[in-house]
């Protein structure tokens, strides 16, 4: 069986969802399980409106109804008037009625996951009521009863042997019958709660899958051709890898390789599952292959940016060193505040992290320092990390920014710019 992942900027239209529908018409016959992510920047949207909601904001019930507005304009192209996708919908964005109807109480990381899982749940009902159209007969799913995780909001930590279970005892049945639709991103935890599985986790679910179901292969289809050695938003000579191997994949993805979301590739690996990056524009094209033999040949050094850094510098208050017992405390607030340390380097009187700004937890983090820390920031940064760089790459990349912290290994250069 085969495991196909649409992200957003694939089903970002009617147009997108349409070339889905051709897309998978060429695998007609064979078992085949469709991961699809929230539609166009949906999740963004839907954090916005947690947030908005959360600050009790003025904006938050326009925000939601452009969240709407988008969704049933693609509708309103894709079928008629009173087919039945239109209630399916709308019974999905009730959903957020009720969690915005009442003053929050909950957790924000509990409330952003009942709200933002929306985007899934409605995108999947979209695709497949749209295949079904098309002639390709699909089956909805709900992923919430078969990826099991924790209640780690945001961040769910899968529950393996419950989620292998619940996954082989229904979909081989489900993939005999019709290929299956179902949403990235999303898991449940045992009271029925929704959690998701931390930003761009849809690559994850198809790896989830395919590694439960013993797939050929996962396919996640994008709108490059393939993986490159820099993002061509901000680069204009990149090359495409033809293969990689899934060593070389987790090094990129650690590193913040956006192409692919970092927990993708272990389950694959453990299972000998080739991994497949393809052009949904151009799906012919053979794309890039991540596989345990993938050859690595670096032509031009692989370079990650990582925007919207801090980097905060902690001493301890009596100008003591930074010891071995600090360290301990320290990485401990970073953990119960969920900050995942990027870079970090040690000096004589201070410790210094940079990490990915995000408001609430970095808040938290702070105050939780300060308690016992000196701290300093700077904040609005971009990490540069260089895989393989040459002589050159570095200057280069470096030229005309100031560099706050470097750090360079035998195959990795790294540097916090401003
Ligand atoms: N829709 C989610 C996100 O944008 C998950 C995904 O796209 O993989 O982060
Ligand atoms: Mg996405």
């Amino acid at each position: 069986m085969l495991v196909f992942k649409f992200g957003g900027a694939s089903v970002k239209d009617a147009d997108g969802i349409i070339n889905l529908a051709s897309v998978v018409n060429k695998y007609i016959g064979e078992e085949l399980l469709i991961v699809v992510s929230a539609m166009g920047k949906t999740t963004n949207a839907l954090e916005k409106l947690t947030k908005a909601y959360v600050d009790q904001a003025d904006d938050m019930h326009h925000i939601f109804e452009e969240i709407k507005k988008y969704h049933f304009d693609i509708l309103h192209q894709l079928f008629e008037n009173g087919h039945p996708v239109f209630d399916d919908v709308a019974n999905a964005f009730v959903e957020i009625d009720w969690a915005i109807e009442d003053e929050p109480h909950d957790s924000h990381d509990f409330i952003y996951d009942q709200i933002v899982s929306i985007g899934e749940l409605v995108s999947t009902r979209i695709v497949s009521a749209y295949l079904n159209k098309a002639g390709v007969k699909s089956q909805w799913l709900d992923v919430r009863g078969y990826i099991h995780t924790d209640n780690t909001y945001r961040e769910g930590t899968v529950q393996w042997d419950k989620t292998r279970e619940s996954i082989n005892k229904d979909l081989p049945g489900m993939l005999a019958k019709s290929i299956v639709v179902t949403q990235g991103f999303l898991g449940g935890t045992s009271e029925n709660f929704t959690t998701t599985l931390g930003r761009e986790g849809s690559d994850y679910t198809a790896s989830i899958f395919a590694a439960c179901l013993g797939a050929e292969s996962v396919t996640t289809w994008k709108d490059v051709p393939g993986i490159l050695n820099a993002d061509p938003k901000f680069f204009s000579d990149t090359v495409k890898f033809d293969e990689l191997s899934y060593t070389e994949a987790i090094e990129m993805t650690y590193y913040g390789a956006s192409v692919i979301h970092p927990k993708t590739i272990k389950p694959l690996q453990n299972a000998k599952i080739p991994l497949l990056v393809k052009s949904f524009t151009d799906p012919a094209a053979p794309g890039t292959i991540i596989k345990e033999d993938g050859i690595n040949k670096f032509e031009k050094p692989v370079i990650i940016l990582k925007q919207n850094q801090v980097l905060l510098s902690i001493s301890a208050k009596d100008y003591s060193f930074v010891s071995e017992d600090h360290l301990s405390d320290i990485f401990g607030l970073f953990a119960k505040s969920q900050v995942k340390v990027n870079v970090m380097q040690t000096s004589a009187l201070s410790f210094s992290v940079c990490f990915d700004f995000y408001e609430e937890r970095f808040e938290k983090l702070l105050s939780d320092l300060k308690q016992d820390f000196k701290v300093k920031y700077n904040s609005g940064l971009t990490l540069i990390t260089i895989r393989h760089y040459g002589d050159n790459s570095l200057k280069e990349l470096t030229m005309g920014k100031t560099a706050l912290l470097e750090q360079i290994s035998r195959n990795t250069a790294q540097v916090v710019v401003r």
